[in-house]
């Protein structure tokens, strides 16, 4: 008996080595030390053996036992170990691969300058306010002094929806809420980005759509040399020293009185071009003296403050600092033309 209790060992720890699942296990296990097994067959015939014998075979029968369940315990062991090593290795990830480039937007051009123009006035004390961009012929024009039979109204040919409400031509209306909206009417400095809208025949230059930011302080003793001191800081700020300035004698009917301002071509250094139209010269912005009348309909003794205005187009300034020659480039949405205002780069 202790010699087929030795043979059942020897046959099982084979087979157990040779297990590379756990379904071979559980079969190894049922055929030698399961209740159908020869194992059991000679644990049941220990009866009939002397107590000698009974000792002896007891003996080995558990040594047996022990040993061919702890060689299934191992080997399932290593049988599990097995499978999370293939899992680890099919799952690896390799980090030396250079990751997929994720393509990040990037701030519109015109939103860069916006912000530039937001700081450099918040900086100089201003408050940036916004207002509707549809709004009443009342806040557009008439409060403005222009009046409905104004010839100033065929410049800005314009979006009406109604006849008393359009897409505004300025944001100048933003200004009229302000002082109105000022109830102890004290002395104020502002700028009102936002945009705008015209009937325009489109070229490189003109749009039908575009972005002002309109500035306006009001307050006692307030003069010509201000306005000229402000922008020339802006000026300057924008373009560089070097970009030279010039006012130039204008009319608006809200301004009295009314100043061009022109900085010196970006592209042609002066010399003339078709940027600038042979002139040496590029229109930035419309400024001036605010007309009586306009501080009166709002509410502002004229005899006490006075106030000065100005009011540039966005895309101009861009295409400046920018060369840009075209202003249809920044409204069609071509990637190859904003990805070059990365912020990374700029
Ligand atoms: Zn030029």
């Amino acid at each position: 008996m202790k010699e087929r209790l030795e043979q059942i060992k020897i046959d099982a720890l084979k087979e157990i080595s040779e297990c590379t699942n756990e379904a071979m296990i559980n079969n190894v296990k049922s055929k030698y030390i399961g209740k159908k097994s020869t194992f059991n067959e000679i644990m049941a015939g220990m009866a009939s053996l002397s107590n000698e014998e009974k000792r002896e075979v007891g003996s080995k029968s558990n040594e047996v036992r022990n040993i061919i369940n702890e060689a299934l315990d191992e080997r399932i062991k290593n049988i599990k170990d097995e499978e999370l090593n293939k899992k680890l290795e099919s799952d690896k990830i390799d980090i030396t691969l250079p990751s997929k480039k994720k393509k990040i937007g990037t701030l519109h051009p015109l939103t860069i300058v916006r912000q530039e123009i937001e700081d450099l006035f918040i900086s100089m004390g201003y408050d940036v306010v916004d207002g509707p961009e549809v709004e009443t012929d009342k806040y557009c024009f008439e409060m403005l002094n222009v009046p409905k039979d104004h010839p100033a109204r065929d410049a800005q040919d314009s979006f009406y929806i109604t006849d008393d409400m359009l897409l505004r031509t300025q944001t100048s209306a933003v200004q009229i809420r302000s002082m109105l909206a000022n109830s102890e009417k004290k002395p104020f400095k502002l700028i009102c980005p936002g945009k705008t809208y015209r009937r325009d025949d489109d070229d490189a230059t003109h749009s039908h759509q575009f972005s002002q930011i309109e500035g306006l302080v009001v307050g006692e003793n307030v003069s010509l040399s201000d306005l000229k001191g402000t922008l020339e800081t802006f000026a300057k700020k924008m373009f560089g020293e070097n970009r030279e300035v010039r006012f130039r004698a204008s009319y608006f009917p809200f301004t009295e009185p009314s100043y061009e301002v022109d900085v010196s071509c970006f592209k042609c250094d002066g010399k003339g071009c078709n940027i600038c139209k042979g002139t040496g010269w590029i229109e930035i912005l419309g400024s001036g003296i605010v007309h009586p009348n306009v501080l009166g309909n709002c509410g502002f003794d004229p005899d006490k403050y006075q106030g000065f205005a100005f009011g540039l187009g966005i895309e101009r300034v861009a295409s400046l600092k920018y060369g840009v020659t075209n202003i249809r480039d920044y409204f069609t949405n071509d990637y190859r033309f904003l990805k070059n205002f990365d912020r990374k780069e700029l």
